[in-house]
């Protein structure tokens, strides 16, 4: 019979998806925070760049207000040099305009000197988060990572354990077994009781005595799974029966 086979196939299964699930739960965790690790990473670097294209745009402005300066100096010397009343007037609008830039300038740079502190303070809380980041993942990493490869082995092993045991069942019964595996996840279910552990569903007697019999192979009507006949719960109910004939 293939049935204690497929069983022990079964079981070499369920220890591969349990080991797939702890290996995938690392593998997950190690992925979230080289996720996080790197989304902080551009943010610092917006940040950057941010706070870079406005410490151009306060030189472009420092720089106007040192023309302008240099340009009232000029016109102060014109100004001295005056022909008429006129003109010095006019240099004096000039000189007077000029001033009136400068001071919007400097409260520009003053604005932009103020962003400049704010970006640089959140780029430093970034900073901070990223380290803290980096220094969990160097911590976790390489742990997670050698039991990630102690896993993978382990699967490895069990495959093989699987194919050899594989080897010993017939193809047909083989496919069938996956086919339900696929569909049902266990493909071999113990009967308790006449009922089904897959599914919970009254295996009719007829039927429920040919598990017993376990000489061939028995779908549950209901669920579609091999059904095997579990002893220690047979014996239980078979106590008491003997009991009650000697009685
Ligand atoms: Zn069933």
């Amino acid at each position: 019979m293939d049935i204690e086979q497929l069983k022990q196939l079964q079981d070499v299964d369920i220890h591969i998806t349990d080991i797939y699930q702890e290996k995938n739960a690392l593998e997950e965790t190690l992925r979230n925070d080289e996720d996080a690790y790197q989304e902080a990473e551009r943010t610092i670097e917006e940040f950057t760049k941010n706070y870079e294209q406005l410490e151009s745009e306060k030189k472009a402005k420092e720089a106007e207000i040192q023309q302008t300066s240099e340009m009232i100096k000029r016109w102060d010397m014109r100004l001295k040099e005056a022909k008429s009343g006129r003109e010095y007037q006019a240099f004096m609008r000039e000189i007077n305009g000029a001033k009136r830039d400068i001071s919007e300038i400097e409260n520009a740079v003053l604005k932009i000197m103020e962003e400049l502190e704010k970006i640089d303070k959140t780029r430093k809380e970034e900073k901070q988060k990223i380290d803290e980041i980096g220094q969990r993942l160097q911590q976790t990493a390489d742990q997670s990572k050698a039991r990630i490869s102690v896993l993978a082995h382990q699967i490895q092993e069990l495959e093989l354990q699987k194919n050899s045991i594989a080897k010993g069942i017939t193809p047909s019964m083989l496919s069938m077994y996956e086919q339900i595996k696929k569909q049902r996840q266990t493909a071999i279910v113990g009967v308790k009781k006449s009922i089904c552990q897959g599914c919970h569903v009254n295996i009719p007697p007829q039927l429920f005595n040919e598990v017993i019999m376990n000489n061939k192979i028995i779908l549950c009507p209901h669920c579609q799974r091999i059904l095997f006949y579990v002893e220690d719960t047979v014996v239980e109910e078979q106590k008491p029966k003997r009991n009650k004939k000697a009685v």
